[in-house]
């Protein structure tokens, strides 16, 4: 399994290191030069192991992108192992700035309950002034 693009159906022969990869990327990660590019790339279905030839100058993805035995839908867009840790990471972002958020949230809402309190203490107070005052008075 390639670490790379996390859906591939097809392995690609590179006739250079004559080796089957999964991707371009797992065949540089292993050798020091490019597939050299061909107009005919030869490709191993995952699925059935069949071993087909596609012309890229030539190509239709409507009856070329399918193995030509099992009817395997290959070519597909790549699901590629860096977008889906950069998908997690933004998750993660996203989560964090939720939190962020809560917080702040609270801390206005913290805020605004002391602000009143602070003016029911303040009330409270005058009332009690209001209240020794009338009470001396009335002694
Ligand atoms: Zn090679
Ligand atoms: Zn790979
Ligand atoms: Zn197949």
């Amino acid at each position: 399994m390639c670490k790379h693009v996390l859906n591939a159906q097809v392995q690609i022969y590179a006739p250079c290191c004559k080796q089957w990869f999964d991707c371009g990327e797992c065949h540089r990660e292993v050798s020091d030069h490019p597939i050299p590019q061909r107009p005919e790339l030869v490709l191993a279905c995952k699925k059935c192991k069949k071993v087909f030839r596609i012309d890229t100058e030539d190509f239709d993805p409507d009856s070329d992108g399918f193995c030509p035995r099992c009817d395997n839908h290959w070519y597909i867009e790549a699901e590629l192992a860096e977008e889906a840790k950069e998908q997690e990471e933004l998750e993660q972002l996203k989560e964090d700035a939720k939190d962020f958020l809560k917080d702040d949230i609270r801390d206005i809402r913290d805020a605004g309950r002391e602000k009143r309190l602070r003016k029911e203490r303040a009330r409270a107070e005058l009332d009690y002034e209001e209240m020794a005052i009338k009470h001396f008075r009335g002694w």
